[in-house]
Protein backbone atom coordinates (compact mmCIF):
# COMPACT_ATOMS: atom_id res chain seq x y z
CA UNK A 1 0.00 0.00 0.00
CA UNK A 2 0.96 3.81 -0.99
CA UNK A 3 -0.54 5.19 2.84
CA UNK A 4 -1.78 8.95 2.09
CA UNK A 5 -1.59 8.94 6.12
CA UNK A 6 0.71 6.72 8.23
CA UNK A 7 1.22 6.68 12.29
CA UNK A 8 4.42 4.75 13.33
CA UNK A 9 4.80 4.32 16.96
CA UNK A 10 2.62 6.98 17.85
CA UNK A 11 3.13 7.56 21.89
CA UNK A 12 1.05 10.59 23.89
CA UNK A 13 1.76 11.12 27.51
CA UNK A 14 -0.25 13.85 29.45
CA UNK A 15 1.48 15.03 32.04
CA UNK A 16 4.97 13.84 31.52
CA UNK A 17 7.37 13.56 34.56
CA UNK A 18 4.46 14.73 37.06
CA UNK A 19 2.79 12.59 39.71
CA UNK A 20 -0.76 12.71 36.90
CA UNK A 21 1.46 11.34 34.45
CA UNK A 22 -0.73 9.32 32.12
CA UNK A 23 0.24 7.24 28.95
CA UNK A 24 -2.83 8.09 26.60
CA UNK A 25 -1.73 6.44 23.66
CA UNK A 26 1.12 3.94 23.34
CA UNK A 27 2.87 2.98 20.21
CA UNK A 28 0.56 2.98 17.59
CA UNK A 29 1.33 2.16 14.21
CA UNK A 30 -1.37 1.95 11.27
CA UNK A 31 -1.57 2.64 7.15
CA UNK A 32 -4.35 4.26 5.54
CA UNK A 33 -4.92 4.61 1.69
CA UNK A 34 -6.35 7.73 -0.23
CA UNK A 35 -10.00 6.74 -0.24
CA UNK A 36 -10.34 4.70 2.45
CA UNK A 37 -13.27 4.83 4.80
CA UNK A 38 -11.94 4.00 8.62
CA UNK A 39 -13.91 3.63 11.65
CA UNK A 40 -11.97 4.31 14.70
CA UNK A 41 -13.91 2.78 17.95
CA UNK A 42 -12.71 1.70 21.58
CA UNK A 43 -14.16 2.53 25.18
CA UNK A 44 -14.40 5.89 26.80
CA UNK A 45 -11.13 6.89 28.13
CA UNK A 46 -9.15 4.42 25.33
CA UNK A 47 -7.25 6.94 23.35
CA UNK A 48 -8.83 7.87 20.49
CA UNK A 49 -9.57 11.38 21.01
CA UNK A 50 -5.41 11.76 21.70
CA UNK A 51 -4.93 10.02 18.76
CA UNK A 52 -6.88 11.76 16.21
CA UNK A 53 -5.54 15.37 17.73
CA UNK A 54 -2.09 14.44 16.60
CA UNK A 55 -2.76 13.02 13.44
CA UNK A 56 -3.77 16.57 12.59
CA UNK A 57 -1.05 18.15 14.21
CA UNK A 58 -3.05 19.76 16.78
CA UNK A 59 -1.10 18.01 19.90
CA UNK A 60 2.89 16.96 19.02
CA UNK A 61 3.40 13.52 19.90
CA UNK A 62 5.45 13.12 22.80
CA UNK A 63 7.71 10.25 20.88
CA UNK A 64 6.80 8.48 17.05
CA UNK A 65 5.64 10.42 13.95
CA UNK A 66 2.59 10.88 11.79
CA UNK A 67 3.10 10.82 7.97
CA UNK A 68 1.19 12.84 5.78
CA UNK A 69 1.93 11.81 1.93
CA UNK A 70 4.87 10.06 3.28
CA UNK A 71 6.22 13.07 5.38
CA UNK A 72 6.47 13.70 8.96
CA UNK A 73 4.12 16.42 9.41
CA UNK A 74 6.55 18.10 12.15
CA UNK A 75 9.40 18.19 9.86
CA UNK A 76 8.59 21.55 9.94
CA UNK A 77 6.69 23.10 12.62
CA UNK A 78 6.24 26.40 10.94
CA UNK A 79 4.10 24.67 8.12
CA UNK A 80 1.56 22.37 10.46
CA UNK A 81 -0.81 24.86 10.16
CA UNK A 82 -1.13 23.64 6.74
CA UNK A 83 -1.70 20.25 7.60
CA UNK A 84 -4.71 21.09 9.85
CA UNK A 85 -6.04 22.39 5.97
CA UNK A 86 -4.89 18.98 4.86
CA UNK A 87 -6.41 17.12 7.38
CA UNK A 88 -9.68 18.60 8.38
CA UNK A 89 -11.22 17.50 12.07
CA UNK A 90 -14.97 18.09 13.05
CA UNK A 91 -14.13 18.32 17.07
CA UNK A 92 -17.45 16.57 18.88
CA UNK A 93 -20.63 19.00 19.36
CA UNK A 94 -18.52 21.54 16.67
CA UNK A 95 -21.78 23.58 16.70
CA UNK A 96 -20.45 25.09 19.70
CA UNK A 97 -17.96 27.09 17.70
CA UNK A 98 -19.89 28.64 14.69
CA UNK A 99 -19.27 32.61 15.55
CA UNK A 100 -20.00 34.75 12.40
CA UNK A 101 -23.12 36.73 11.38
CA UNK A 102 -24.79 34.31 8.59
CA UNK A 103 -24.21 30.42 7.89
CA UNK A 104 -22.38 31.65 4.44
CA UNK A 105 -19.66 33.46 5.94
CA UNK A 106 -19.37 30.71 9.28
CA UNK A 107 -19.30 28.17 6.31
CA UNK A 108 -16.50 30.14 4.65
CA UNK A 109 -14.24 30.96 7.08
CA UNK A 110 -11.68 28.22 6.74
CA UNK A 111 -11.30 28.90 3.14
CA UNK A 112 -11.21 32.47 3.61
CA UNK A 113 -7.66 31.84 5.05
CA UNK A 114 -6.62 29.39 2.57
CA UNK A 115 -5.48 32.24 0.14
CA UNK A 116 -8.43 31.64 -2.42
CA UNK A 117 -10.09 33.87 -5.04
CA UNK A 118 -13.47 34.95 -3.55
CA UNK A 119 -15.40 33.55 -6.53
CA UNK A 120 -13.20 29.88 -5.30
CA UNK A 121 -14.49 30.42 -1.50
CA UNK A 122 -17.72 31.25 -2.08
CA UNK A 123 -18.09 28.15 -4.56
CA UNK A 124 -16.53 25.86 -1.88
CA UNK A 125 -18.92 27.09 0.90
CA UNK A 126 -21.73 26.70 -1.65
CA UNK A 127 -20.86 23.02 -2.67
CA UNK A 128 -20.20 22.45 1.43
CA UNK A 129 -23.63 23.62 2.26
CA UNK A 130 -25.15 21.34 -0.70
CA UNK A 131 -23.15 18.13 0.55
CA UNK A 132 -24.79 18.68 4.17
CA UNK A 133 -27.88 18.96 3.02
CA UNK A 134 -28.30 23.07 3.66
CA UNK A 135 -30.90 24.70 1.80
CA UNK A 136 -29.72 27.79 -0.42
CA UNK A 137 -32.25 30.17 1.92
CA UNK A 138 -30.57 29.69 5.57
CA UNK A 139 -27.33 30.41 4.25
CA UNK A 140 -28.12 33.76 4.67
CA UNK A 141 -29.08 33.53 8.24
CA UNK A 142 -27.70 33.87 11.66
CA UNK A 143 -25.93 30.35 12.60
CA UNK A 144 -27.85 30.89 16.02
CA UNK A 145 -31.60 31.21 14.36
CA UNK A 146 -30.59 26.92 13.07
CA UNK A 147 -31.87 24.18 14.59
CA UNK A 148 -29.24 21.61 16.71
CA UNK A 149 -29.70 19.45 13.67
CA UNK A 150 -28.60 22.46 10.99
CA UNK A 151 -26.20 23.94 13.12
CA UNK A 152 -24.97 20.68 13.33
CA UNK A 153 -24.28 20.45 9.43
CA UNK A 154 -22.74 24.29 9.16
CA UNK A 155 -20.42 22.99 11.51
CA UNK A 156 -19.36 20.23 9.17
CA UNK A 157 -19.48 22.19 6.23
CA UNK A 158 -17.27 24.01 7.20
CA UNK A 159 -14.38 21.86 7.20
CA UNK A 160 -16.04 19.89 4.17
CA UNK A 161 -15.36 23.72 2.85
CA UNK A 162 -11.82 23.61 3.04
CA UNK A 163 -11.80 19.94 0.89
CA UNK A 164 -9.49 18.04 3.05
CA UNK A 165 -7.42 15.06 2.03
CA UNK A 166 -8.13 13.87 5.40
CA UNK A 167 -11.07 14.09 7.43
CA UNK A 168 -11.51 13.28 10.96
CA UNK A 169 -15.20 13.29 12.43
CA UNK A 170 -15.69 12.76 15.98
CA UNK A 171 -18.71 11.44 16.75
CA UNK A 172 -20.71 13.42 14.34
CA UNK A 173 -23.72 12.17 15.25
CA UNK A 174 -24.11 12.59 18.53
CA UNK A 175 -27.14 13.99 20.51
CA UNK A 176 -29.05 13.97 17.11
CA UNK A 177 -32.47 12.19 17.11
CA UNK A 178 -32.60 8.61 15.32
CA UNK A 179 -33.95 10.11 11.95
CA UNK A 180 -31.19 13.21 11.73
CA UNK A 181 -28.59 10.75 12.94
CA UNK A 182 -28.92 8.94 9.82
CA UNK A 183 -29.54 11.38 7.88
CA UNK A 184 -26.43 13.07 8.72
CA UNK A 185 -23.95 9.80 8.26
CA UNK A 186 -25.76 8.94 4.97
CA UNK A 187 -24.64 12.64 3.88
CA UNK A 188 -21.23 12.00 4.77
CA UNK A 189 -21.12 8.68 2.55
CA UNK A 190 -22.24 10.47 0.17
CA UNK A 191 -19.74 12.98 0.73
CA UNK A 192 -17.38 10.12 1.10
CA UNK A 193 -18.33 8.52 -2.53
CA UNK A 194 -18.38 11.90 -4.38
CA UNK A 195 -15.01 13.22 -3.23
CA UNK A 196 -13.07 10.09 -2.95
CA UNK A 197 -11.39 11.39 -0.11
CA UNK A 198 -10.11 9.69 3.19
CA UNK A 199 -12.56 9.95 6.04
CA UNK A 200 -12.07 8.68 9.41
CA UNK A 201 -15.07 8.00 12.06
CA UNK A 202 -14.72 7.89 15.60
CA UNK A 203 -17.94 6.59 16.72
CA UNK A 204 -19.00 4.78 19.70
CA UNK A 205 -22.27 3.76 17.48
CA UNK A 206 -21.21 -0.25 16.25
CA UNK A 207 -23.90 -0.18 14.29
CA UNK A 208 -23.18 2.91 12.54
CA UNK A 209 -19.26 2.17 11.55
CA UNK A 210 -20.28 -1.21 10.83
CA UNK A 211 -22.35 1.16 8.57
CA UNK A 212 -19.94 2.62 6.67
CA UNK A 213 -16.44 1.93 7.29
CA UNK A 214 -14.66 -0.30 5.07
CA UNK A 215 -11.61 -0.84 7.75
CA UNK A 216 -11.92 -0.80 11.31
CA UNK A 217 -9.27 0.40 14.26
CA UNK A 218 -9.95 -0.54 17.58
CA UNK A 219 -8.17 0.93 20.48
CA UNK A 220 -7.99 -0.16 24.22
CA UNK A 221 -6.51 1.34 27.15
CA UNK A 222 -3.85 3.53 25.24
CA UNK A 223 -2.96 0.49 22.07
CA UNK A 224 -3.85 -0.04 19.04
CA UNK A 225 -5.80 -3.49 20.05
CA UNK A 226 -7.34 -4.46 15.89
CA UNK A 227 -7.22 -3.00 12.61
CA UNK A 228 -8.57 -4.57 9.89
CA UNK A 229 -11.63 -4.92 7.63
CA UNK A 230 -15.03 -4.19 8.99
CA UNK A 231 -15.92 -8.02 8.53
CA UNK A 232 -12.96 -8.89 10.27
CA UNK A 233 -13.36 -7.06 13.22
CA UNK A 234 -16.81 -7.36 13.87
CA UNK A 235 -16.15 -11.35 13.59
CA UNK A 236 -14.30 -10.97 16.74
CA UNK A 237 -17.56 -10.25 18.73
CA UNK A 238 -15.47 -11.91 21.77
CA UNK A 239 -12.58 -10.11 21.95
CA UNK A 240 -14.75 -6.41 21.43
CA UNK A 241 -17.35 -7.36 24.19
CA UNK A 242 -14.17 -8.06 26.73
CA UNK A 243 -12.82 -4.38 26.34
CA UNK A 244 -16.23 -3.04 26.54
CA UNK A 245 -17.76 -2.86 23.30
CA UNK A 246 -20.97 -4.24 22.14
CA UNK A 247 -21.33 -6.00 19.43
CA UNK A 248 -24.68 -4.96 17.00
CA UNK A 249 -27.70 -7.88 17.94
CA UNK A 250 -27.90 -8.81 14.43
CA UNK A 251 -23.98 -9.48 13.67
CA UNK A 252 -24.32 -11.59 17.21
CA UNK A 253 -26.99 -13.66 15.76
CA UNK A 254 -25.44 -14.02 12.33
CA UNK A 255 -22.43 -15.06 14.44
CA UNK A 256 -24.21 -17.82 16.16
CA UNK A 257 -25.85 -19.23 13.67
CA UNK A 258 -22.07 -19.53 11.66
CA UNK A 259 -21.32 -20.96 14.40
CA UNK A 260 -24.23 -23.49 14.58
CA UNK A 261 -23.06 -24.35 11.20
CA UNK A 262 -25.62 -22.42 9.10
CA UNK A 263 -24.07 -21.15 5.84
CA UNK A 264 -24.34 -17.61 6.99
CA UNK A 265 -22.25 -14.47 5.69
CA UNK A 266 -21.91 -12.71 9.65
CA UNK A 267 -23.74 -9.61 8.54
CA UNK A 268 -23.06 -6.44 10.19
CA UNK A 269 -26.58 -4.28 9.94
CA UNK A 270 -30.28 -4.80 9.64
CA UNK A 271 -30.07 -4.25 6.00
CA UNK A 272 -27.47 -6.43 5.17
CA UNK A 273 -29.65 -8.94 7.23
CA UNK A 274 -32.67 -8.39 5.17
CA UNK A 275 -30.86 -8.51 1.69
P1 LIG B 1 -11.14 8.64 24.26
O1 LIG B 1 -11.23 9.66 23.18
O2 LIG B 1 -11.02 7.25 23.72
O3 LIG B 1 -12.26 8.76 25.26
P2 LIG B 1 -8.92 10.19 25.30
O4 LIG B 1 -7.87 10.30 24.27
O5 LIG B 1 -9.82 11.36 25.53
O6 LIG B 1 -9.77 8.86 25.06
O7 LIG B 1 -8.23 9.86 26.70
C1 LIG B 1 -7.20 8.89 26.85
C2 LIG B 1 -6.67 8.97 28.28
O8 LIG B 1 -6.01 10.21 28.47
C3 LIG B 1 -7.76 8.92 29.35
O9 LIG B 1 -7.27 8.20 30.46
C4 LIG B 1 -7.98 10.35 29.72
O10 LIG B 1 -8.43 10.48 31.05
C5 LIG B 1 -6.58 10.95 29.54
N1 LIG B 1 -6.66 12.37 29.14
C6 LIG B 1 -7.32 12.87 28.07
N2 LIG B 1 -7.14 14.20 27.98
C7 LIG B 1 -6.35 14.55 29.04
C8 LIG B 1 -5.80 15.77 29.50
N3 LIG B 1 -6.03 16.93 28.85
N4 LIG B 1 -5.03 15.74 30.61
C9 LIG B 1 -4.79 14.58 31.24
N5 LIG B 1 -5.26 13.39 30.86
C10 LIG B 1 -6.04 13.36 29.77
Amino acid sequence: MNPLLEARNLCYTYGAGTPFEKKAVQNVSFQIAKGEFVGIIGHTGSGKSTMIQMLNGLIRPTSGQVLLSGRDIWEDPKKIRAVRFKVGMVFQYPEDQLFEETVLKDIAFGPRNMGLTEAEIEQRAHDAADFVGLPEELLSKSPFELSGGEKRRVAIAGVLAMDPDVLILDEPTAGLDPGGRDVLLSEIVSYHQKRGNTVLLVSHSMEDVARVADRVLVMNASVLQMFDTTEQVFSHGAELESIGLQVPQVTKIMLQLKADGYPVKPCLTLEQAVG
